[in-house]
Parts: C-alpha cells; sequence; structure tokens
C-alpha cells in the first residue's frame, strides 16, 4: 500500500473494523477501521470522516462490509462522551423499524445536541499562591486574598463578589502570581431532589396504586399500568411515589407531558416536595442549557427528566421509570420528521430496558384500555376527587333552542352563567378552539373566500394583529379594503367566531370585567405561561377565553364556570378518533370548573345534543363512551382490532405526484388480509405549495403491515420530485 493518498491506511492485511452508524437519513451503518491503539466497544461515539466532512457517530452492531482497503477509512476519535447503551441503541433500531424510518434518522433524534458529545470545558479558578511574591498591598487587594483564605478556589466572577472588587483586581492579582489559575469540573447543572422526604398521607386507593408501581420500579421489571381517576383525584401524587422509588435506588426517570411548556404549576410542585427543579426537556431551551442537560442525563446527573416527546430520545444512563402523564394526548404523535407515537414508543422503551411504564390519564385511550381488556396492561382506577371537591356538574345546552344574538355566540344560558360567576366574585373560562378573530372571510356580493395560496385553508383573520392568516404554513396578508375578484367595498364579511370575536362580544357584556385571551400566539414560553397562572390564581382576571391551550392540567381555585363555545368543533371528518378527542378535550376543559372548595359548573353548547359525545360528557361515562367507540372500530376493523398506515405522496408538481401515485396504486397490496385505499387527494390537498395523495394501508392484526409496505415500495421507483411519508398508526387524516 503506497502512502499516497490520505484515505490510505496501512494497519496490516487483516485491519480492525467497526461499523458507525452516522445521524443521517442512512439505513444502515458505515465501516471504518479502528487506528491501532484506539479501544472501541459498541454503543462508542466517534468521530468519523465522511467524505471531506468530519461526522460524529457511534459504533454499531451492524455488518461489517468488505471494504477494500484503499477505500476505507479510519475511526479519527473516540469522543469523551459516556456511550449509548445497549437497550437505547436496540431501541432505536425498534423505532426505525417500526415506524419505517432510515435508523439514521433515528439516530439523530439521540444525538441532537452534537456540542453535548464534547466534554465541558473547566472552569478556570484562582487561589493563592503559597509562595506569595512581594507586591504593592491595596485594601482591595487584602480583601481578595482574605476570601481565599478560608474558601477552595474560586472563579473570578465569584471571587470578585465575595470580596467586594472589581474583576480587574483579580487579573492584576494573577499577573503578578498573586494568584495562580486552576482548572477545576464545571458544577453540577441539576440537583438531586430529595425523595426521602415523604409526600402527603395517600387514600387507600392511592397507596394500594402506589405499592404496585414502587414494586415494579424496585423489581427493575417490565410492566404497563393505566392510572385511570378525574382531575384531582390524586393521580401525580401516585406516580410521584414510582419516581421517588426510582431515586431510591439511584435510578433515573421520565416524566412524559403533553406542551410542556405550561407545565409551570407541574414544576413548582415538583420543586415544593422534592427541594429541587426537576430537568426539563423542550423545545423551548437555550442551546446551552441543551447541552448541559442531555450532557447530564448521559452522565446519570441528571435524575428526574420532564419533557416533551423528543425525551424519548435522551441519552439515560439507568433509568428505572417512565411515566407518560396525558397519555391520550394527541401532541404525543410526532408528526413530521420521523413520525411515530411517543406513548406507544415510551412502552417499548420500558419493554427493552426491563423498567415499568404508567399511562396517566383521566380520559385513557381507547387503546390503553383495550390492553387493560385483554390483560396486557394493570388498571389503577382512582374513582374519588381527593379532598372531597365536587365533580363539576355538566350541562347541555342545545343551540336550537337557545339561540344566541344574530351575529353573537353565547346563548343566553351561558350569560346568565357567566352574570352569576361574575357577581359571586368567582372566575369563568371560555373555551373555544379556534385562534384570531374568524376562521374565514368572505364576500357577501360575489361569494369570494379568501384562501390560502399554498394550502387547501381558509385565511383566519387575526384583528389584533391586523392580518389574515394561514393557520398552516404562516402565509400572511393585510386584509384587504375592498373583494380582489369583484371589487366591491364594503361586503367583506367575517365568518364564524374566533377567541378574539368572543372577546370582543363579552367586552360589550360584561364591560368592568378583566378578560384574558390566551392562545399558543401569546403563551409559547414557559414565562408567559406562569405569568398568566399567577394572574389568575391571584385573581387579577376574571374571565379567560382560551384554546385547548388553557385545558391541560390546571388548577384553579376560584374558577367556578366553565363554557365550551362550540362542542361541535371536530366532531366531523373521516378520522376515526374524532369522536374520542372531542370527549377528552371536552372532559380535561370541563375538569379546569371548580377543583377546590368551590363547586363548579359547565355549559356545553352544541347543535348536537344527541351526540355520543355529550351524552357521556352529561351522565359523565367515560367508560361506556369508550365500550361503544371501541364496538365501532371492532366492527370495522379499526385499530387497535386492526392495523392502519398512512402513505403520503407530495410534490410541487401535481402531474408528477398524480403520476407517482397512480404507478404506486398499479402494486398496491390488496390481499392476504391487506387492503389499499386511494390513493386520493388528501383533505389538505395543497400544503406549503406542495400537493398531496393519500394511501390508506388497512390490515388485520396479525399481518406485519411494514413489511407489506415494505415490499411493495421497493418494486416502484419514484421520480426525485415526489416525496414519499409514511405514516404507521396514523392518528392525522389530512
Ligand atoms: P391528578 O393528578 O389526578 O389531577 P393530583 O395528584 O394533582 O391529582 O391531586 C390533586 C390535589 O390534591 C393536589 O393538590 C394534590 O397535592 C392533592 N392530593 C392528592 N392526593 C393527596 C393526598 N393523599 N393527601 C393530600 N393531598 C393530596
Ligand atoms: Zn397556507
Amino acid at each position: 500500500m503506497t502512502g499516497n493518498s490520505t484515505t490510505s491506511l496501512d494497519f496490516g492485511d487483516d485491519p480492525q473494523c467497526v461499523s458507525v452508524l452516522l445521524p443521517l437519513p442512512l439505513g444502515k451503518a458505515y465501516t471504518y477501521a479502528v487506528p491501532p491503539g484506539l479501544a472501541l466497544m459498541e454503543g462508542d461515539f466517534v468521530a468519523v470522516p465522511l467524505g471531506v466532512r468530519e461526522v460524529s457517530g457511534v459504533v454499531w452492531d451492524g455488518d461489517i462490509d468488505d471494504v477494500p482497503p484503499e477505500k476505507l477509512k479510519a475511526v479519527l476519535a473516540k469522543l469523551d462522551a459516556p456511550p449509548m447503551t445497549e437497550s437505547a441503541q436496540r431501541f432505536a433500531e425498534w423505532v426505525a423499524n417500526y415506524n419505517m424510518a432510515s435508523l439514521g434518522s433515528v439516530l439523530k433524534m439521540f444525538m441532537s445536541v452534537p456540542d453535548a458529545l464534547k466534554p465541558p470545558k473547566p472552569v478556570t479558578a484562582y487561589s493563592v499562591n503559597n509562595d506569595l511574591p512581594e507586591i504593592k498591598m491595596t485594601k482591595a487587594r487584602e480583601q481578595v486574598l482574605g476570601v481565599l483564605k478560608d474558601n477552595p478556589p474560586l472563579p473570578a466572577t465569584l471571587l470578585a463578589k465575595e470580596a467586594g472588587v472589581g474583576t480587574s483586581v483579580i487579573k492584576g492579582l494573577a499577573k503578578l502570581d498573586a494568584l495562580i489559575a486552576v482548572e477545576l469540573p464545571p458544577p453540577a447543572a441539576f440537583k438531586i431532589p430529595n425523595w426521602q422526604v415523604s409526600g402527603p398521607k395517600l387514600s387507600l386507593e392511592q397507596a394500594s396504586a402506589a405499592a404496585s408501581l414502587r414494586a415494579h420500579v424496585e423489581a427493575g421489571e417490565f410492566y404497563v399500568s393505566v392510572l385511570e381517576g378525574v382531575p384531582g383525584s390524586g393521580k401525580t401524587e401516585v406516580y410521584l411515589e414510582a419516581v421517588c422509588a426510582a431515586l431510591a435506588q439511584g435510578k433515573q426517570a421520565l416524566v412524559l407531558l403533553p406542551e410542556i411548556a405550561l407545565g409551570a404549576q407541574w414544576l413548582a410542585r415538583f420543586k415544593a416536595r422534592f427541594g429541587c427543579e426537576p430537568t426539563e426537556w423542550h423545545s423551548d431551551l437555550t442551546q446551552t442549557t441543551r447541552r448541559k442537560t442531555w450532557r447530564a442525563v448521559a452522565t446519570g446527573e441528571a435524575k428526574v427528566i420532564v419533557g416533551a416527546r423528543s425525551a424519548l430520545f435522551l441519552p439515560y444512563t439507568d433509568l428505572g421509570v417512565i411515566i407518560v402523564d396525558e397519555e391520550h394526548d394527541q401532541s404525543f404523535k410526532q408528526e413530521d420528521g420521523v413520525i411515530y407515537n411517543a406513548r406507544d414508543m415510551a412502552v417499548v422503551r420500558a419493554q427493552l430496558g426491563d423498567i415499568p411504564i404508567s399511562l396517566v390519564s383521566a380520559t385513557p385511550s381507547l387503546e390503553s384500555l383495550r390492553n387493560v381488556e385483554c390483560g396486557r396492561y394493570e388498571h389503577f382506577d382512582l374513582l374519588d376527587r381527593y379532598a372531597g371537591a365536587e365533580l363539576p356538574e355538566i350541562l347541555i345546552i342545545d343551540m336550537r333552542q337557545d339561540k344566541p344574538a344574530t351575529g353573537k355566540w353565547l346563548s343566553p344560558n351561558l350569560i346568565q352563567g357567566l352574570k352569576d360567576t361574575f357577581a359571586a366574585g368567582e372566575q369563568a373560562l371560555l373555551f373555544l378552539n379556534r385562534r384570531g378573530y374568524a376562521p374565514l372571510t368572505l364576500c357577501q356580493g360575489c361569494g369570494h373566500r379568501f384562501q390560502c395560496p399554498q394550502c387547501t385553508a381558509w385565511l383566519v383573520e387575526h384583528r389584533f394583529l391586523g392580518r389574515l392568516q394561514c393557520h398552516h404554513c404562516g402565509y400572511q396578508m393585510k386584509p384587504p379594503d375592498k373583494c380582489p375578484s369583484c371589487d366591491q367595498a364594503d361586503k367583506l364579511y367575517a365568518c364564524g367566531p374566533g377567541v378574539e370575536r368572543l372577546a370582543e362580544e363579552v367586552q360589550e357584556l360584561f364591560p368592568d370585567i378583566r378578560a384574558e385571551i390566551a392562545v399558543s400566539d401569546n403563551l409559547h414560553t414557559p414565562t408567559q405561561a406562569q405569568e398568566l397562572v399567577s394572574q389568575i390564581e391571584n385573581r387579577e382576571i376574571d374571565l379567560i377565553i382560551g384554546t385547548q391551550i388553557v385545558a391541560k392540567g390546571y388548577h384553579f381555585p376560584y374558577l367556578t364556570l366553565v363554557g365550551v363555545v362550540d362542542a361541535d368543533v371536530g366532531l366531523t371528518g373521516g378520522d376515526i378518533r374524532a369522536l374520542e378527542r372531542t370527549y377528552q378535550l371536552l372532559y380535561q376543559v370541563a375538569g379546569r370548573a371548580g377543583r377546590a372548595e368551590h363547586p363548579g359548573k359547565v355549559l356545553v353548547q352544541t347543535h348536537d345534543p344527541e351526540n355520543p359525545v355529550m351524552q357521556a360528557l352529561k351522565a359523565g361515562d367515560h367508560k361506556g363512551f369508550i365500550a361503544t367507540m371501541s364496538q365501532d372500530r371492532e366492527r370495522n376493523s379499526m385499530p387497535p382490532f386492526g392495523r392502519l398506515a398512512g402513505v403520503i405522496l407530495s410534490s410541487s408538481d401535481e402531474r408528477a405526484v398524480d403520476q407517482a401515485a397512480a404507478n404506486l396504486a398499479r402494486t398496491a397490496p390488496r390481499d392476504n388480509g391487506v387492503m389499499t385505499l386511494g390513493p386520493a387527494p388528501a383533505p389538505l390537498a395543497l400544503l406549503r405549495g406542495r400537493h398531496r395523495r393519500r394511501f390508506l394501508v388497512k390490515a388485520g392484526r396479525d399481518v406485519n403491515i411494514q413489511t407489506r409496505i415494505r415490499a411493495w415500495l421497493k418494486a416502484t421507483e419514484l421520480p426525485r420530485k415526489v416525496r414519499l411519508q409514511l405514516d404507521i398508526d396514523p392518528y392525522s387524516f389530512m
């Protein structure tokens, strides 16, 4: 072998090779040579050359390819980070395989903070030189030396602060060799929660669920439980016991929550009990915090991690338990990139790691309850509200009888309810799952509707912002003063209500009350959320008008009336979970009313009072409702009684996507227990300028739907400009 190229390596005839998986959308790992003297194990993070780039990857249990020696490149370095655990590696493979994503894309989710693979920079601290040189003493210098007399080495800023001097004094002393610099490891970023402080005395029901969770954590075995109970029944207290059990064993605990940005109350409560905040993980963290957090999870320093779905892919060294709170929540489903359901994948993670997992909800999903029914999951049902608070009374308002004034959205009954609540000095919540002022702007002259040029969607009027906006792609325009189609002025008409319009109606009815709109637009950081929460807690607000962002987990003692403005939003559409989801959402919203000593009331406005959702809400019959929905799904062989997969083709070129869809349709699986529906234009036929076509593959439970789809797709080549997305167990049918 000649040494004329940088890639040629002389490792003898039989170089030691390893397989390295890279966090890139590749299906498999690449083979690299191991330079002499470098000991590598599976799971080690390494730097390798890829073309002209240097990339990080993981030594993987993959095939070693027979690479010709002149092509074989060598691992550049082993990175100074704790290795990826065996169970994390197997989990990555499982996620890739099940969701039909490339293994490299899945690894990318595990390696979301490349910077964290480098060890953190040491901190420079100062101590007094034992061999103190002759220097001119000043008061400031004396103070510095004085502080260091009874302290370990301190970083400059801290030292300056303690001594009450500027940092220039420190620098000056260092320059004169009176102080010497030492490197210290960076301080721990996270405290260990104090699990030895006991929580409240649990009720019998709570105690028996907690004992079971604890026992399984201690035994270190896979076990799934569903923890059901109305809001306020004390589910959180129960699962915190499981968290304690993991901490007692020196293990880590993961609590997955939807919409972590709004977990302020959860965090405060955790701190009150455990003496420090848990480690948070969500999209709103700074890069520095992400790096510290990733590293602290990998080293085992971070013990309790509470996060959104991506927290599932943090590098736990020794995970002892997983909790999925609000397990029914749709936001656990990741809808772009690698499409996966974090709730379901969390169960797999628990299984591969031999640890227990608890799925927690007031309205567990049909899927989870089905697993209970089949004996796969254990079920704990906390029936009583803790501290005897009353469940709110739910009243259905038939909007066909109890009509609002023309162009208004609140029925006389709901207005009366608001009046009574404000008169009693209590708070109310109006729930409407529609941001903005009006969901559609229409020309009454010619019928022109304002539509997004890039999406199959109406433009939503946001009056505060003075814009028409697309909620899918962000496209926006100034509201025109005349119709672009017929040129008439004064004919443009806002159709339907959004929260802003509702606020206007309320202001007219109750000019003196303090109302606040709560929508994702003005609540996206934890700080903003916390501000709103304190304002409500301090009774600085009488009325909250909000979207589903306010539905989750809050606890406001003086909030006694919840008005659901339009319960029918979301009931229709070809979605198999539409009713279940509406029920869960409305139930959750209803749960905001009257949780403390003040009993609450919920008024639900609907045009369809006979709908099973309204009936079940009124009767408080989740079980009966799920049973009905379950029969329905079983009859239609829908999940969990059958399998579904969505195949979505998209392209900016409409002809290309239609052509590709037609080609695929020819070989679509349609036998041996598999049925393929489509291709059909997706309900969102145009999204961000891309034309979309859908197939829906339906199969029996006993069919390996992934294998069948793989075989199908392999046989047809797609043009480059057509993108294919696979959605196993789809939740969105748009
Ligand atoms: P959930 O999670 O079911 O909504 P929580 O666990 O949040 O219910 O409990 C509701 C409220 O009741 C919380 O303030 C909680 O601290 C309190 N609580 C729950 N269980 C107990 C208990 N056994 N003793 C005292 N307070 C409790
Ligand atoms: Zn759009």
